[in-house]
């Protein structure tokens, strides 16, 4: 299904003044909808719900999650009825943002939850409620990530990207992405994840989905924590974007980038390294200051 809609991305040499060379993997181009990331993290979801006979797709997102705006999208393309469990009640009563009016415009069906409620997603007994509510519906879980969506991560690095980096970076959230870049990579790679969420409990969380060991990530980035922000956060992706013309937004790619520039300006990595950096897209979600409070 999602092989017909693909566009092909480019790889984008950065000028970065160092001996190092950086090239970007523009995943932002593959399709304008179903962005970056969540293209992969999609394709066998979908598949798999298709093949199994569902003809409606369930999922859980945050108010500004790509991944909301990405399955709605798919859904409509694919012929699926969708359904949105969105985390925050008072937003019900509020007017919807671009991210969940545009999935609402795509057909899906809004359901806000309490935060308290939304905590309770991967429960076995939230989860088998919600299958009674639901009978008729594919659950994918919050940003997609299951097997299914690693099986599809592994498919972001060709054979050629496995032979000419060193070092394969992401912004990570839920940790399907890096998870699946882990398993494809080479043994004389290493992934480098950025995470966007303050805390090192994704760690054991991709551990559990994992057993290579050649990748490291880190929280030092992530500006206090997911969604969060910082005015020195927004002046690197101003300069960044007038320098190099590549798109970023401040959820997970800016913080992944002003990482990623960070750690080459303190010698992390030795002389002529090859990096490939992973623009996982999400450009939909571009929120103003004002939005994120
Ligand atoms: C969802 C998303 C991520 C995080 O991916 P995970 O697989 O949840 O770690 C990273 N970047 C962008 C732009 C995203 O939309």
């Amino acid at each position: 299904m999602f092989e017909r809609i693909a566009q092909s991305v480019a790889y984008q040499k950065l000028n970065l003044d160092t001996d190092l060379t950086v090239t970007v993997k523009r995943l932002d181009q593959i399709h304008p909808q179903i962005s970056g990331n969540k293209f992969f993290k999609l394709k066998y979801n979908f598949a798999e719900a298709k093949r199994q006979g569902f003809h409606k797709i369930l999922t859980f997102g945050g108010a500004y999650s790509n991944h909301i705006a990405a399955t709605a999208y798919a859904a409509q393309l694919f012929g699926f009825e969708s359904v949105g469990i969105i985390r925050g009640e008072e937003l019900k009563v509020k007017a919807l943002n671009h991210t969940l009016a545009t999935a609402q415009q795509f057909g899906m069906q809004l359901h806000f939850v309490s935060r308290e409620q939304y905590r309770q997603k991967d429960q076995p007994e939230y989860l088998a409620a919600l299958k009674l509510h639901y009978p008729e519906h594919y659950l994918i879980p919050e940003g997609g990530t299951n097997t299914l969506a690693i099986q599809g991560c592994k498919e972001i690095l060709t054979a050629e990207d496995r032979q000419n980096y060193d070092v394969i970076c992401c912004a990570v959230g839920t940790g399907g992405t890096i998870t699946g870049l882990i398993e494809a990579s080479a043994d004389h790679q290493t992934v480098l994840g950025f995470s966007a969420l303050k805390g090192d409990f994704l760690q054991r969380e991709i551990q559990q989905w994992t057993t290579k060991t050649n990748w490291t990530m880190t929280d030092t980035y992530c500006c206090g924590g997911y969604a969060k922000t910082t005015p020195a956060l927004f002046q690197f992706m101003q300069s960044f974007e007038a320098e190099h013309h590549i798109p970023l937004e401040q959820v997970y790619t800016g913080k992944m980038m002003m990482g990623l520039v960070d750690v080459i300006r303190q010698n992390h990595f030795p002389a002529q390294t090859r990096i490939l950096v992973i623009h996982t897209g999400g450009l939909q979600g571009q929120m103003t200051n004002q939005d994120q409070s």
